[in-house]
């Protein structure tokens, strides 16, 4: 019998990752020094989406490599983990001039990137950092002030997950107030991670109502 072709694990995120480092979906594209795809371990039960790479991370080509990113290292060894134990990705592939917020053109073009990543991962938990990720990933409007810290389950990338919103680290870089806020949302992962995630709900069903005496042949009545 033909031995199942097993492809290593992260093969084909790496692959995707290679075709998208040419993108040239949006105009961010002629200003950025490489595209940020994400980083960490392909098979992480956690995963982390940001907003989009900064001057460091468009230089370095890693996310979360500058001052919010040493925030993020810090809270997962407050839980215990490292970034190489997570994912971590941004809305945005590649830097917009200035650091300016992501538009809404860009964050269409650049989606269906972010929810491959998420189909080939297959995270049991994803938390969006900040207003950009919560939005994109949640389908909602409501901002991360009203949702943050509230797990909802949905399906990304055809798997049901549970999305779980926070701060954006660099939001509580210099709010100590948020940063505590961040610290307790955080604090609730390892519960998040050990739960079970119901499969989606089955269509409900209409029941169908046998007739008790079988429906007469249909006949078709004279016109005239
Ligand atoms: N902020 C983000 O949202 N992403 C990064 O990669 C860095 C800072």
């Amino acid at each position: 019998m033909a031995a199942a072709t097993e492809v290593a694990p992260g093969a084909e995120l790496a692959a995707f990752a290679e075709a998208v480092s040419g993108c040239t979906r949006c105009a961010l594209a002629h200003g950025r020094t490489q595209v940020v795809f994400g980083s960490g371990s392909p098979t992480a039960d956690l995963m982390f989406v940001g907003e989009a790479p900064g001057f460091h991370e468009d230089k370095q080509g890693v996310p979360f490599v500058g001052g919010a990113g040493q925030l993020l290292g810090k809270l997962l060894g407050g839980i215990g983990l490292t970034r190489e134990d997570v994912y971590v990705a941004n809305v945005l592939k590649c830097r917009p001039p200035g650091n300016r917020d992501p538009q809404p053109d860009e964050i269409e073009a650049c989606e269906s990137h972010l929810f491959r990543q998420i189909e080939l991962i297959r995270p049991k938990v994803v938390a969006t950092l900040g207003n950009f990720a919560t939005k994109l990933l949640s389908g909602k409007p409501a901002g991360i002030t009203r949702v943050h810290g509230r797990e909802q389950e949905v399906t990304l990338g055809g798997s049901r997950v549970l999305l779980y919103p926070l701060f954006h680290p660099a939001a509580a870089l210099y709010t100590p107030r948020m940063l505590e806020v961040l610290e307790t949302d955080f604090s609730r992962l390892p519960d998040l991670l050990g739960r079970r995630i119901a499969p989606p709900a089955p269509p409900t069903l209409v029941p169908r109502f046998e007739p008790l005496v079988p429906a007469a042949e249909p006949v078709q009545l004279g016109l005239f």
